[in-house]
């Protein structure tokens, strides 16, 4: 029944320039979106995109796939009637509300627009007779001008456009808009939920994990893989830079406190986070921490791990509880994933007694300990990194 879908987006604050950018990345967006699911034609006219689908197509797989566009604040689907004869237009309407409606017990009123001037009726006639002849073929619908339950529009134009229904979008601004950051990633909960939160501000992703073969196995590497694809059906297609930690955390914890080892390790994954993101033309980066949430997210803690990164450190869950972080894992679809058991580099090295209140001159002393090797170490640990290009899995 639906041939086209009309995607409305927020304008406020997109004027001229911008507005280009903005909606010329919302249409490459929906152009990767769609591409494995139908054929389809993106216009823009008049301030408005329009998906046009080209034969037929699954329905509930397209609507699905526009609701992860970010910047899509919502979707309608549009009935096009190609005959403008008056007679044909009221039969259209009339079968589309039959179609859609399957219980006629509501209020409605109609709003039609005419872009082409040329059509014989003006808007408040077209308004007034379609409604009249759909109260007359469905007497159990009444008018309401105010508060109508269904707003049926109708836009006149070289083809007329009928829509009524309106599906929510996950608003936010297309990915492309915003510049890149990097993203630390890692198995758990809440850095995908991170990513996804800051790419819905029109962020491109590219991702970092630190392994730690054997320590850590094939299978806890390609769980975060798969948290990447469930982060790219939103975000795009993420480069995740896979670097092998082994050597530097052996080093850490021959010569480092014990105390000491995970604000220590912490800081060599932003330090090498950072270094990746200079190279990649990332502005910032991302994590997933929390305040509080454990012994390595004290506000000491995060004061002693963010003192080595020179960019901006975005942590877009600092003040949630677990369990809202928890609800947007599950609502992007990466709940299920993050909590497969499989271990993780951080916890195979944590002491029985972390520092919770890490001072950062102690740390940095300790880190001197690291100085003859560290900088070989991080050298080869990023140039011998492994580079996937994770797609979106759906
Ligand atoms: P998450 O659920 O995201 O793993 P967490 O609650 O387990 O977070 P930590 O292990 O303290 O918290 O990690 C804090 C943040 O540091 C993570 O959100 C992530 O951004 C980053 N991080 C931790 N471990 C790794 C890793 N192995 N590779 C990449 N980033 C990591
Ligand atoms: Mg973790």
């Amino acid at each position: 029944m639906f041939k086209a879908f009309l995607i409305k987006y927020g304008e406020i604050g997109i004027k001229g320039k911008n507005r280009y950018l903005f909606e010329d990345a919302l249409i490459k967006q929906i152009k990767y979106a769609l591409k494995d699911a139908a054929a389809f034609d993106v216009t823009k006219q008049q301030g408005r995109i329009y998906v046009h689908m080209l034969g037929s197509y699954d329905y509930d797989e397209v609507v699905a796939a526009l609701t992860r566009v970010f910047g899509i604040v919502a979707i309608c689907p549009v009935v096009i009637c190609d005959d403008p004869s008056w007679d044909n237009l009221t039969k259209v309407v009339g079968d589309y509300i039959d179609e859609a409606y399957e219980d006629k017990h509501f209020t409605f009123k109609v709003d039609s627009r005419r872009a082409d001037k040329r059509y014989p009726k003006k808007s408040m006639e077209i308004n007034a007779d379609i409604g009249e002849y759909l109260l007359e073929r469905f007497p159990e619908m009444s008018v309401d001008v105010h508060k109508p339950d269904v707003m049926l529009n109708i836009e006149v134009r070289e083809k007329t456009y009928i829509y009524s229904k309106s599906i929510k979008g996950p608003g936010g601004m297309p990915v492309g808009t915003n510049g890149k950051a990097m993203l630390l990633l890692s198995g758990g909960i809440d850095s995908p939920v991170a990513g996804y939160m800051i790419a819905k501000r029109g962020v491109t992703i590219d991702a970092t994990y630190f392994h730690a073969p054997p320590y850590t196995s094939e299978r806890a590497k390609q769980k975060v893989v798969d948290l990447a694809r469930i982060v790219a059906r939103y975000a795009g297609p993420i480069r995740l830079n896979i670097i092998n930690f082994t050597d530097i955390q052996l080093a850490i914890y021959e010569k480092c406190p014990h105390d000491e080892l995970t604000i220590i390790m912490r800081r060599y994954m932003m330090r090498i986070a950072e270094q990746i993101a200079r190279e990649d033309g990332a502005l910032g980066l991302i994590t997933g921490e929390s305040i509080g949430q454990v012994a390595s997210q004290t506000l000491q803690s995060l004061a002693a791990t963010n003192a080595v990164c020179t960019m901006p450190v975005f942590r877009p869950v600092i003040g949630f509880d677990k369990n809202d972080i928890v609800e947007i894992s599950e609502q992007i679809g990466a709940f299920e994933t993050s909590i497969q058991p499989y271990e993780d580099c951080c916890t195979i090295f944590v002491a029985k007694h972390p520092v919770t209140k890490p001072n950062i001159r102690v740390i940095e002393r300790s880190e001197h300990h690291l100085a003859d090797i560290i900088d070989g170490m991080m050298e080869e640990a990023v140039r011998d990194r492994e580079v996937i290009l994770c797609e979106s899995d759906i």
